[in-house]
């Protein structure tokens, strides 16, 4: 018991610190700033109440002057406490500003330095979703964090203020107070569970809502009319928190009323002593005023600190799992440092490797090799593990045993970006950048952005020439219309060539394309094969495919199946073995002639 709470103590206080820490680095200036009004809006008002004695005391005793001069001390407290609530709410303005920027910025970098493999499970993606919302909430840590500092010196204040007049009243008022708060920290303990049971239905009513904001659901249901079967799920999902929410309010709070009549008590029993003493002259009419206003405070404030300790022990979990994010090692950190040449041999020997979390092997002992100046098509069916195989290569994830080498050297001795720059690439699923398109082409090789003739050459090259001929703007039309109205829109064809033309402007000697004609219509899809192997006169290619026509032009064939190489060979060659891969061109190619 003793253990559990000293390692809860433990936690928060760890993550308290790294609040703070988080909160001094966002901004050291506003962090300083929050921290001297914060002890300013608490010593003030003590003062102010302590002048408000002082001032009955002196009205009863007839001491005009004193009177006059703590009334005039007393309007001045009022009007800083006024000026300064304004300046407080400017610099957490601020504050909330520059934390936000740092806070998404930690994120955000974090994020573009982790392995691909850190979003692959569903438990990782789901992870770094909620670090990312969690990171939304950090702020309201910090705020949470300077409340409970806040709290703390007022508790102190109050706490030598009471128990200095009369120590057992102080105790008795603290006393009072358990009953309340640890009914209060049980409930807060129910209502993270019940929160945490109420997700999936949270989910469940989020879903319904984002349904109407989802362009290719919002087409299917004015298609199918299904608006208001969406409207009736979601008012049936909120209707089920919404009848639990209240329930519990009820409950909460008419017991948090009870409760509540036994904290007067304190309030009772300061009020009665001080009445004595004031008949029996040993306090003023002000210190009875004052005593009062201490009690009152004191429970107050210490309602406040257990309510913030309370709010902040429900976000441990929350700043555990960030801390966890935060120390996560980056990819470069498993980077080696060799250069690789422009055009190396590829080597996969006896590689085996399933996906992090999964059960299943994609590869199973498979070997290899690529020549230099090469063009191989590497033929599988969907899912046989092709775009696999390039992500190992560019070290998106390493192999579960055997080994990739490069010129003959573990890939692993290579500076894992210097690998990844010598290949021009074209993914099987391309993105679609809201950008102007000469900085989409660009962005393999971002200081060329403004390269008009090489960005021409490759848009001719790609057939996107065509697409931009009647635009206004050219290079400079802004794609998708995330942020502007007149956002140029592309088909999937278009999209695809677009990042096409984005593989060719690196100049590099080794292309890697990973079905580039998935999307493309039959005359695209000619000419994108035809100028590859044009083009790539002295280069290294590798075009992945599981339409076989098009590959027929490449030296050398690898058919993929069953997590290996199954066969080789150029395709005339592969057409006489009559294995697998004549089996499944002949299949095809029934297809087409009929
Ligand atoms: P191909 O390119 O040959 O169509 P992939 O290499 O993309 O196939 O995928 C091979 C297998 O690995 C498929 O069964 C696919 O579902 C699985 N897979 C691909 N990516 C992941 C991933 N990130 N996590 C888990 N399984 C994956």
């Amino acid at each position: 018991m003793v253990k559990k709470l000293w390692t809860q103590i433990g936690s928060i206080g760890n993550n308290v610190w790294f609040g703070l820490k988080i909160s001094f680095l966002a901004s050291r200036k506003y962090f300083f700033l929050k921290c001297l009004i914060l002890l300013s809006t608490t010593l003030l008002p003590l003062t102010t109440i302590w002048l408000w004695k002082e001032i009955l005391n002196r009205v009863i005793g007839g001491d005009v002057q004193t009177v006059i001069c703590y009334l005039v001390c007393y309007l001045l407290l009022t009007l800083v406490t006024y000026l300064l609530a304004k300046v407080n709410q400017y610099i957490s303005n601020r504050y909330n500003d520059e934390l936000l920027f740092y806070i998404d910025g930690v994120m955000i970098e974090k994020v573009s330095r982790m392995d691909l493999s850190f979003f692959d499970s569903a438990s990782m993606g789901d992870k770094v979703r909620q670090t990312r919302s969690n990171f939304g909430e950090m702020m309201n840590i910090t705020w949470m964090i300077f409340g409970i500092l806040s709290d703390c010196i007022n508790v102190l204040a109050a706490l030598i203020i009471v128990t200095t007049y009369r120590w057992w009243i102080g105790l008795a008022t603290v006393l009072l107070l358990i009953p309340y708060m640890r009914y209060n920290k049980k409930y807060s303990e129910r209502r993270y569970q019940l929160a945490k049971q109420q997700q999936r239905d949270q989910r469940r009513m989020n879903y319904y809502n984002g349904v109407f904001f989802d362009t290719n659901i919002q087409f299917e249901m004015k298609l199918n009319h299904t608006g208001s079967y969406f409207i009736q799920k979601y008012h049936e999902a909120w209707l089920k928190l919404y009848r639990i929410n209240k329930r519990e309010d009820i409950r909460y709070n008419s017991i948090n009323a009870g409760l509540s009549i036994l904290n007067i008590l304190s309030e009772l029993l300061v009020m009665a002593i001080s009445v004595v003493d004031v008949y029996a002259g040993h306090i003023g009419v002000g210190d009875l005023q004052y005593n009062l206003s201490m009690v009152s405070r004191l429970r107050e404030q210490i309602r406040a600190l257990m309510a913030g300790i309370n709010d902040f022990m429900m976000e441990n979990t929350m700043l555990n799992e960030m801390q966890e994010f935060v120390s996560m090692k980056p990819e470069y950190e498993k980077s080696g440092s060799r250069i690789p040449s422009a055009n190396p041999r590829v080597e996969f020997e006896h590689v085996s490797f399933r996906y992090p979390g999964t059960e299943q092997y994609v590869l199973k002992d498979c070997s290899f090799t690529i020549e230099p100046h090469e063009k191989v098509g590497l033929i599988g069916l969907n899912g046989a593990g092709k775009t696999t195989i390039v992500k190992l290569l560019f070290r998106f994830y390493d192999p579960e045993s055997g080994c990739i080498k490069l010129d003959g050297v573990d890939l692993k001795e290579y500076d894992i970006y210097a690998v990844r720059g010598i290949f021009g690439v074209l993914f099987q699923d391309y993105v679609r950048y809201s950008l102007p398109l000469r900085e989409i082409i660009a962005l393999s090789d971002f200081e060329q952005r403004y390269n008009e003739e090489k960005l021409r050459a490759v848009c001719d090259l790609t057939g996107v020439s065509d697409i931009i001929k009647d635009w206004e703007d050219g290079f400079d039309s802004v794609l998708g219309r995330n942020y502007v109205d007149n956002g140029k829109d592309l088909s999937g064809g278009q999209w695809q060539l677009v990042s096409l033309a984005r593989a060719y402007f690196k100049d590099c000697d080794y292309m890697i394309l990973d079905e580039p004609s998935a999307a493309l219509d039959p005359v695209s899809e000619d000419r994108i094969f035809e100028q590859l192997y044009r083009l790539s006169e002295g280069k290294s290619a590798v075009t992945i495919s599981h339409r076989l026509s098009n590959t027929t032009l490449a030296d050398r064939l690898l058919i993929l199946g069953d997590g290996h190489i199954i066969e080789q060979g150029p395709h005339e060659e592969l057409l006489k073995q009559n294995g697998e891969y004549a089996r499944l061109f002949r299949l095809q190619a029934s297809k087409y002639m009929g």
